[in-house]
């Protein structure tokens, strides 16, 4: 439990709402150059692929899915993910984000053969299944957590992305997500993912219509687990995107909301090692200025992002561009894998385009 009392608490909220926009930026970049002294900004090459979008979590914020039996429902054959990332390697791509709805049509020994089937005939590092997903599976597939995640990695699964975070809060996600993981379930599912000596990464979309008080006991939340497991390798954080959703009506947050959302999640999550600039989001302009707010990376040259774009709100560039952005911002550039190492050969040319 986080004591909204505490004046730790009280005095992050406090920073949060009240500090000067520049005092915010300088303390988190003062902690980002702790992390890394050097003035070097790191990206991935990576492609998401969305293998369902079916789903019956209905989340109010979700653009994406389709109800089970609906026309435009979709599961993806695995040669054609096998092409996709075929298609993501050539440009010197060296991870699939692989993620999608709860499908409640897929059998369990469909996912595991997935897994196979990639390191098999496409070998590349799969980041992949939230934490949802997995509760999704082991309520569905009658496995406990730890069970889902032994098997899906004994089968090729190598890494779990933070996604379906929201607000770690359960009265949020009691409002906008009840039918998926609540914020004990979510969280579970990373420290058992640490536990069997996987790397994670963990997410915060904020502008559900929460306080300022939810977001930062997200962030204390994430802060605790981490100091159990280390397990975290990257914080990324980013406004709902409304259109198309449920929430159309809620307000959109601007850019000054995000610079500090990203700079208070820098302070707070010191002992995370990395944040991300969501740049697909924000924009290139907001996402080279999120580089002094506390982020060292940025994120990913992302071949196809439809969470995202499907709410209609999404950024592209290409790598030139996105390099550009980093350098204009006065940063060297490295390109990196999942987990963070730095990879030194250059992009083959085609994605240099
Ligand atoms: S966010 Fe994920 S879990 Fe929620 S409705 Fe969309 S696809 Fe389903």
């Amino acid at each position: 439990m986080i004591d909204r009392q505490s004046p730790e608490f009280l005095e992050v909220v406090d920073l949060y709402r009240r500090a000067p926009l520049l005092e915010l930026g300088r303390l988190a970049d003062a902690e980002r150059y702790r992390h890394h002294p050097e003035d070097v900004v790191t990206y991935i090459i990576d492609r998401n692929i969305n293998y369902t979008n079916v789903c019956v979590a209905d989340c109010k914020f979700c653009a994406f899915y389709r109800r089970p039996k609906h026309d435009e429902g979709y599961v993806l054959p695995f040669e054609k993910i096998g092409e996709k990332i075929d298609e993501c390697r050539a440009i010197g791509g060296v991870q699939i984000l692989l993620q999608g709805g709860h499908n409640p049509y897929i059998p369990f020994e469909w996912y595991l053969e997935l897994m196979r089937y990639i390191k098999r005939h496409h070998p590349i590092h799969i980041h992949g299944f939230s934490p949802s997903e997995v509760v999704f599976f082991s309520e569905r597939f009658g496995l406990s957590v730890a069970e889902v995640i032994r098997e899906l990695k004994a089968a090729g699964l190598d890494s779990i992305p933070g996604g379906g975070g929201e607000i770690l809060v359960d009265a949020v996600r009691e409002r906008v997500a009840k039918k998926k993981a609540q914020t004990d379930e979510w969280l579970g599912v990373q420290e058992e993912a640490h536990r069997q000596g996987m790397k994670t990464s963990v997410t915060m979309m904020y502008g559900l219509g929460e306080s300022d008080e939810d977001r930062i006991e997200h962030l204390f939340r994430v802060r605790e687990v981490q100091r159990r497991t280390a397990g975290f390798t990257a914080f990324i954080c980013w406004p709902l995107q409304p259109d198309g959703t449920e929430m159309a009506d809620q307000p959109k947050t601007d850019a000054v909301t995000y610079l500090r959302t990203l700079a208070i999640s820098r302070i707070v999550l010191a002992n995370i090692p990395n944040l991300q600039s969501s740049w697909v989001t924000m924009g290139l302009k907001v996402g080279q200025v999120a580089l002094r707010f506390g982020a060292n990376d940025f994120g990913s040259l992302m071949m196809e992002e439809n969470v995202v774009s499907a709410a209609g709100t999404t950024y592209r560039a290409t790598l030139r561009e996105m390099e550009r952005a980093i350098t204009d911002a006065g940063y060297r550039v490295r390109r990196r894998r999942q987990d963070y190492t730095l990879i030194d050969e250059p992009p083959p040319a085609v994605a240099a385009a």
